[in-house]
Order: structure tokens, then sequence, then C-alpha cells
């Protein structure tokens, strides 16, 4: 009992740890957090809640934010008690921190996307790897810790991409649904599209940049919840399988 108590006030110091960051939006944040809301790590690689190669998972991942659609993209996670992974762009984790916060408490995966969003198969490879350390070290300067994984803007990537990557350990998180929520802006649409093509260990990439796409966020996991499907982060979908490793690139779980 003394240990759990002992924990729990652990938890509550963290808690205010974190809400101290929250409120001073100036400075690194680093060592905040190391712990979530249960005690687990916060970082979207505490242990899943599942088995995944024994249960249907299925990986949300929403691009480009955070931005002001994010926090309504959150509360449907919430509510529904579902993790999902964020790939920020660098700055856009500056400018809302509280966010990052919550996504990261959240027990949410926070990845890489890049400062300035660019297609970097165009790029040098020095130019490459500045766009992916810069917004490691912007994201971390918010969690206080480095991101592992990173998404393409694009999804562009070739074997320079991918060696920069491995140079900056990070593995490169590609998808296999994509029911295109920058075109279509439509939350029933969104579902019946991302309905059409899951299969366990679907990585979904969505956009948590547009009105449309966290309207379509609670259709989408009840959807998935009544198929039996178990959203998780994407390090929670390998988590069982060996984990996962810098400079691979992955399109789906195992
Ligand atoms: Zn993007």
């Amino acid at each position: 009992m003394a240990g759990r108590a002992l924990r729990r006030r652990a938890v509550t110091l963290m808690t205010g740890t974190v809400l101290a960051a929250v409120a001073c939006t100036v400075g690194p944040a680093a060592g905040v957090a190391s712990q979530g809301p249960y005690g687990t790590p916060a970082d979207g690689s505490r242990p899943p809640p599942v088995d995944c190669r024994a249960t249907p998972c299925v990986a949300l991942t929403f691009d480009d934010g955070p931005t002001g659609y994010t926090p309504a993209v959150l509360r449907a996670l919430e509510r529904q008690h579902a993790v999902a992974t964020f790939f920020l762009i660098g700055p856009h984790a500056l400018h809302h921190r509280a966010d990052v916060l919550r996504e990261y408490r959240d027990g949410d995966a926070i990845g890489d996307h890049t400062v300035t969003h660019p297609h970097l198969t165009l790029l040098p490879p020095a130019r490459i790897r500045h766009e992916l350390e810069s917004a490691a070290r912007q994201i971390a300067s918010v969690t206080g810790h480095r991101p592992t994984i990173y998404r393409p803007p694009f999804g562009a990537w070739n074997a320079k991409v991918r060696a920069a990557a491995g140079g900056t350990g990070l593995s490169v998180v590609m998808w296999n649904v994509d029911p295109r929520d920058w075109k279509h802006h439509d939350p029933r649409l969104i579902e019946r599209r991302v309905l059409a093509g899951v299969r366990p260990g679907a990585i979904v990439v969505l956009h948590d940049r547009y009105a449309s796409t966290p309207q379509a966020v609670p259709y989408l996991l009840r959807a998935l919840k009544a198929r039996g499907y178990a959203p998780v982060t994407v390090p929670q979908l390998f988590a069982t399988s060996g984990g996962m490793r810098s400079g691979v690139v992955y399109h789906h779980g195992p």
C-alpha cells in the first residue's frame, strides 16, 4: 500500500510539473512528465493494452499539427479512451505547447514531421538532416523526449531520406490506409473509406488540420471498436513483435 501511495504521490507531483510547464510557455521542459497519468511512460511507448498479434489493432495517425483543430481530435480520443499517433511540424509544436503536452499526457505517440514540410527527396542530405534534427529538438523542448518515429511530408521518401532518418534515430512511418481527408471533407465519407481499407495492423493517415477530420474521429472509433479493433499508437503496434528500428520504413503493423 505504501508503495502504491508513494507512486500515486509521484504521479501527482509529475502532473503538477506538467501544469507548471503548460502555464510557463517559455524555456525547455526537459524531464517533464516521464510518466503519464497512470504511472506509465507517457511517450506513446507504454505497453499496449492488447497483444496486437492476438487482437486486431489499428493505429490512427494525425499529421501536420498541432493546429486549432487538434483539441477537438484529442477530446474525441479521450472520450473513448483511445490513443493515436501525432506527427508534429516542429514550429507548430512550439506554438501549441499545451496541445502537445495534452497528447503526451494522454499516452499518444508523438513523431517528427519536419520543420518546413518540404519534399525531402528534392533536398541535399545536409538539409534533410537539418529538417529532421531541428524538428526533433523543437518537439523535445516541449515534451522532454526526442521522438523516435518520423512521417515524411507527402509520404515522399527514398534511400537518402531513409539514411538521414536512420542517422537521426528515427523510424520512417508510412501508412496503408488513406481516406484522403485532405480532399474529402465529409466525416461519414472519411469513416467509410477507412472501414473499406482497414485490416489488422493498419496504419491510417489523417490530418488534424481540417475541420471535418475531428468530426470523423468519434464515428471512426465507434465503428472500429464495433469490428473488434483496438486503437493503439504506432510504437504499440510493433511492441509485441520486436519493436521498431531507426532507418526502417514501416507501412503497417504485423
Ligand atoms: Zn504533412
